[in-house]
């Protein structure tokens, strides 16, 4: 991605009290920048970055998603840093031996990934311990457990659980426990394969409409499939309390599925594909989507997958994307230099609905990098960015619950075989 001069670097300012105390200091220095081109941006961010890239060396790395918000993933690649979808981010801590500090603009379950990877000297940080994913936040552990704990009373060990990646250490690792694996939108279709071999059933966390995409490319038909709920309202619901046809719907399910969704994809609707489509556009969609639209699509995968639909363009192409607002911007602005033109699928005069950003991730931005990468330099990085597995996070206020040491090593290891069938399956698959 390209820095492009009078480029804006960050499309929204945090407010101050949004900042946590030690890093409000920086946050006033960018607040009072004049502007936000690179022209301005940069010399600042040069000031605390460069001093510590210099002395830290290929010891300390920089990660950030392609969701992120703003200009912050041309920035984080600016400084020698790696962009990638969820499955990249998390092998970073292996892929990168020498890194002692690894710095992710991104949200707490991709950091806790990374962390879960990670060997034990290598320590992982994430600039804003606010950035959650709200479909994660309605999957945590104590709404999954009680329904796992149900499920597994019923099945035993004839269920396995499947762990999308945006989920907690905790749930990676009942996944873990049970003989199951971490899945991404780019590996999923692989992993349930593995999985439907196995001849168990499968309980699905925490994405209901990846699920039902992931059931669809893997010929598990609607009836067999069962919706179980979300949130608060999925750790109330009981086996017990089912009645005679929904408990025969459960009983001859293949695979069960959690109620979480994210908003940032359940905007899109088929007849947007086809508005598009009369215009002349090829419409690829995230997996995230609803089942319905990943149907009607001309093609549908991970944010990976879309990426490359980007450079595999020719001058003249036409491409209606459905995913996160941010990647959809950043998308658009580097083909418009190719000759290609990009279009967020929601973005539809009068439709009623628009596309939108994540905005739990858009809240790293450059004050946050800035602050965390310098507090690392000198030596007093904040524990409340210090990203351990099995850490509960308190998305409103960044706090975090963490485990003894004990309990943090049972849940890594739960929590890695899980990562480690997902690692193992997709390269098989690659090979
Ligand atoms: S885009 Fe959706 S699934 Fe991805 S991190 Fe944001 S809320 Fe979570």
């Amino acid at each position: 991605m390209q820095i492009v001069p009078q480029m804006p670097i960050c499309q929204t300012d945090l407010p101050l009290d949004w900042y946590q105390e030690e890093f409000k200091p920086y946050a006033e220095e960018y607040l009072a920048l004049p502007d936000r081109t690179p022209e301005t941006v940069l010399p600042w961010m040069d000031g605390y970055l460069k001093p510590a890239l210099d002395h830290f060396g290929d010891k300390l790395l920089l990660l950030a998603h392609y969701y992120m918000g703003g200009e912050i993933v041309k920035l984080v690649e600016h400084y020698g840093g790696k962009i990638a979808d969820s499955y990249e981010l998390a092998l970073q801590a292996r892929k990168n031996e020498n890194a002692e500090f690894i710095v992710e603009s991104a949200v707490h379950f991709m950091a806790e990934s990374i962390a879960t990877l990670a060997r034990p000297d290598q320590q992982v940080f994430i600039t804003n311990p606010r950035s959650g994913c709200t479909m994660e936040m309605f999957a945590k552990e104590h709404h999954i457990a009680p329904a796992f704990d149900d499920l597994y009373e019923r099945y035993g060990d004839d269920m396995m659980v499947l762990a999308y990646m945006n989920t907690s250490g905790r749930v990676k690792a009942l996944a873990g426990r049970t003989g199951g694996a971490v899945c991404t939108s780019g590996n999923a279709k692989a992993i349930m394969e593995w999985a439907l071999a196995q001849g168990k059933k499968i309980f699905f966390v925490p994405d209901q409409h990846l699920g039902r995409v992931v059931c669809w490319w893997t010929g598990v038909p609607p009836e067999q499939q069962f919706q179980w709920k979300g949130g608060e309202e999925g750790a109330r619901m009981g086996v017990t309390d089912l009645g005679p046809d929904d408990l025969k719907r459960l009983d001859d399910s293949r695979v069960v599925l959690w109620g979480s969704y994210c908003g940032v994809h359940t905007v899109f609707k088929p007849e947007m594909i086809d508005y598009w489509r009369d215009k002349g556009f090829k419409v690829l969609v995230h997996p995230e989507c609803p089942v319905e639209v990943v149907q009607h699509a001309d093609g549908a995968g991970s944010t990976k997958f879309l990426w490359q639909a980007l450079l595999d363009s020719q001058p003249g192409d036409k491409l209606a994307i459905a995913t996160e607002g941010h990647f959809v911007k950043n998308a658009r602005d580097q083909a418009a230099l190719k000759g290609v033109e990009i279009v967020h699928m929601a973005d539809i005069p009068d439709n009623g609905s628009i596309g939108c950003g994540c905005a739990t991730m858009s809240r790293n931005d450059p004050p946050h990098l800035v602050a965390m990468v310098d507090m690392i330099h000198k030596g007093n990085p904040p524990d409340i960015n210090r990203v351990a597995v099995g850490d509960v996070v308190d998305e409103t206020t960044g706090h975090r619950e963490r485990l003894a040491h004990d309990e943090q090593d049972e849940v890594t290891q739960h929590a890695r075989a899980a990562l480690q069938r997902m690692v193992d399956i997709t390269e098989r698959a690659r090979s």
